[in-house]
């Protein structure tokens, strides 16, 4: 199936800047040091893994209810994350009624996955430089566990006036100011919904460290595939699907690279594809047009 569009946004790949030289290569650095004005990320990172863990021991059964909005309030966050912020704002394969974006938005920022102008200013860099020296969050120089975590905090934040423009005016400046207050929100809901202790450590922060690990093994897992001829690395993964409750859709992530301005990621009826499944949806409610598929790909 040929790709009908590219990813208008995203810089081409043959525009790429010389390597760094190796005295400021980040992942070289030791793993406990964050990049300059990185620490709060840092300390973030470490703070739900501690939350999280002791919400494991303290609680390893939290009870069906608990259980039950944890896949509510993951599911959303991962439609969040893989629509809202990966196949429209970053890629601008469909456009959304504003209500559906805003609200997508808040999602993802619920999911623990930053502004919307930061992540999609990592994504599109990735995406025009990936895999070599210049592509941040890349395995193939600094390793799994670079790509797994360590660039979130190890590496300086991105540009976005260069990267993003579209996304530093307007109402979308908002959300960066909102990320704190939406964050605590995050992490406090389980007491918010009544739930007590158990549902605020796995409606918090188990569920926080889960989305976290479930997007970073898209970055690393998924790049660690055999070199295609332009260097880039990214490969399918069917067995994330069932286990990224947070990101549905994101393991074909090999089909994604060939046609990053497609909104459907997959390519045959057996890959499931719940980001692509609502987009169609929202489509025939009326909610979403402009949807870029694939040659042939009906709903
Ligand atoms: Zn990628
Ligand atoms: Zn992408």
């Amino acid at each position: 199936m040929s790709p009908t569009t590219t990813a208008a946004p995203i810089e081409p790949a043959t525009a790429v800047n010389a390597a760094p030289p190796e005295s400021e290569r980040p992942w070289e650095q030791p793993w406990w040091k964050p990049a300059k004005g990185q620490s709060g990320v840092f300390a973030y990172l470490i703070a739900i893994h501690v939350l999280a863990l002791a919400g494991l021991i303290l609680f390893p059964l939290p009870g069906w209810r608990v259980f039950t909005w944890l896949l509510v309030l993951g599911g959303f966050g991962g439609l969040g994350t893989t629509i809202g912020y990966h196949r429209l704002l970053a890629h601008r394969t469909l456009k959304t009624k504003s209500w559906i974006e805003q609200f997508l938005i808040f999602a993802a920022m619920f999911n623990g996955s930053g502004s919307p102008a930061s992540w999609v200013a990592y994504h599109r860099l990735h995406h025009s430089r990936t895999d070599t020296e210049d592509d941040i969050s890349s395995p193939t120089h600094g390793g799994f566990w670079w790509a797994h975590l360590r660039w979130l905090y190890q590496s300086e934040a991105v540009d976005g006036t260069r990267w993003c423009p579209d996304l530093m005016q307007g109402g979308y400046r908002i959300w960066y100011y909102a990320q704190p207050p939406i964050l605590l929100l995050s992490l406090f809901c389980g007491f918010l919904l009544g739930l007590g202790w158990a549902g605020f450590f796995w409606l918090g922060a188990v569920r926080l460290v889960y989305a976290l690990h479930g997007q970073c093994l898209v970055n690393s897992l998924t790049h660690l595939g055999e070199a295609r001829t332009n260097g880039d690395r990214s490969q399918n993964v069917w067995w994330l699907g069932p286990l990224q409750l947070t990101a549905w859709g994101e393991n074909w992530h090999g089909n994604h690279h060939t046609a990053a301005g497609l909104a459907k990621f997959s390519r045959h009826w057996w890959q499931v594809d719940i980001g692509w499944y609502v987009i169609c949806g929202l489509e025939a409610l009326g909610l979403a047009s402009g949807v870029k598929r694939p040659h042939g790909a009906g709903r």
